[in-house]
């Protein structure tokens, strides 16, 4: 097993190719806060997609949901968050930096060993007022979490999509926290996105949905390239529970900082129904028509974040290589992840090769995430290529004029294989799908 890249070089890496760049970079940034460039806005898209394809598109029991970032302030105190979303904060008395109680050792200040005030709860919500006149406006929240969004729209989808339960419904969008301490690059920070799933089932049912749930989203990360190695699961203590939670586990990844939460898949309860239906005076059930019963549904809860799930993907696939005497360092992405899909490569920026290879390009693009790319050295770009992920380049060199055939190179492999323009789009897709390299029947059709 290939030993752990540290985060310097996927941070590096990330700014030098356009994935990542910190917020307000010009001004100095803004702690713990990160921009998406060019190529990680695509690769994150492909995360959420990714997602949302094996959660709601290619099953028929879940349905999805864009719900608003501010809420009604009751939802927050039904939710229990205003009450018991906190941390315990410690201050230096010396050095003034702020610590999370729980997450230091010793009495004295981590950083300078100075003396910590006694621990007082902190929420982390973010507040704001809505309204012009800031006198009258009312105190709203940055929803902490995108499940509450779901939660209060339960009766609407119910009555609304004719399905029955188990029924779940799924929401990908920004979260915010006002964590005490943030850090290693995406992995936590105070805006985030988050993909959650509520699933909804039958009482009695729960524990084995909530097997169910578990391995799914284990398998899901396995599938696209996370190696089993590098996770594991951990089931939280009694202790540990939130305080909505009956039953939850932790996927956890070997970051290069050590073992850390990747995914938390909660046993909720009937907790968030009961408490909305109590606080809202709207009655949240659901009749079952086949049993003749009505009852409060109980909840699993699937919750990722889309950052973290990208910084894990990164790292697995992250490698640096020696061909032939010189390192290449390839992001071995999963096809579906990767930011571009294929790269145009005319062999040289030459007027006779350019009307070829921009018909190739333009030819492809509608149906692939294409980058078209005749600056330096065809080495070079190949590298750059490497770097992104991009599994295919397609390379128009002076032959293609006469034959029409490009060649087509494969990232992880290398392996090269000629075909014709006619049929590059057919092949490409077929090869996106997953069919192997190699087993190209056009292979014969090459000429040399
Ligand atoms: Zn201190």
């Amino acid at each position: 097993m290939p030993a752990k890249v540290d985060m310097d070089k996927i941070v590096s890496l990330c700014k030098r190719r356009g994935l990542i760049f910190p917020s307000s970079e010009i001004y100095g940034g803004l702690a713990s806060c990160w921009d998406y460039g060019p190529m990680g806005v695509e690769l994150k898209r492909n995360v959420r997609d990714a997602w949302w394809k094996s959660i709601v598109h290619e099953r028929d029991d879940v349905v999805g949901l864009d719900t608003s970032i501010m809420m009604h302030p009751g939802v927050w105190a039904a939710s229990g968050h205003i009450d018991s979303f906190t941390d315990p904060l410690v201050e230096c008395k010396s050095c003034h930096l702020r610590w999370r109680a729980d997450a230091i050792e010793g009495k004295g200040c981590p950083k300078c060993g100075g003396e910590l005030t006694e621990p007082r709860m902190f929420n982390l919500m973010f507040k704001t007022s809505m309204g012009p006149v800031e006198e009258e406006a009312s105190t709203i929240y940055l929803r902490p979490e995108t499940a509450q969004g779901i939660f209060v729209n339960f009766d609407n989808v119910i009555t609304t999509s004719r399905k029955k339960l188990p029924l779940g419904i799924a929401q990908i969008g920004k979260s915010f926290r006002n964590e005490i301490t943030t850090g290693n690059f995406i992995f936590r920070t105070r805006e985030f996105e988050h993909m959650e799933l509520e699933y909804f089932v039958k009482p009695g049912t729960d524990e084995e949905w909530l097997d169910y749930w578990v391995k799914e989203r284990f398998d899901w990360y396995v599938k696209l390239g996370v190696r089993k190695e590098n996770l594991r699961l951990r089931q939280h203590g009694k202790d540990e529970l939130a305080h909505y939670a009956r039953d939850c586990y932790d996927i956890e990844y070997l970051f290069p900082m050590g073992w850390s939460e990747l995914e938390g898949i909660a046993n909720r309860g009937d907790f968030d129904l009961i408490q909305h239906a109590k606080c809202s005076g709207k009655e949240l059930s659901y009749y079952d028509n086949e049993a003749g019963e009505k009852y409060v549904p109980y909840v699993i809860e699937p919750s990722a974040g889309v950052d973290r799930s990208v910084l894990a993907f990164l790292i697995d696939a992250y490698d640096e290589e020696e061909i032939e005497g010189e390192k290449r360092t390839v992001l071995h992405l999963h096809r579906s992840l990767a930011p571009i899909k294929v790269a145009v490569l005319p062999l040289s920026r030459n007027e006779k090769l350019t009307p070829l290879a921009k018909e190739v390009f333009n030819k492809l693009c509608p149906n692939f995430v294409t980058d078209y790319d005749d600056s330096q050295s065809i080495g070079r770009r190949y590298r750059r290529q490497d770097e992104i992920g991009t599994p295919f380049c397609v390379t128009i060199d002076f032959e293609s004029l006469e034959d029409k055939q490009v060649t087509i190179r494969e990232r992880d492999s290398l392996a090269q294989i000629r075909v014709p323009v006619e049929e590059l789009d057919k092949i490409l897709a077929a090869k996106l799908r997953g069919e192997a390299f190699d087993a190209s029947p056009l292979w014969a059709t090459r000429e040399k």
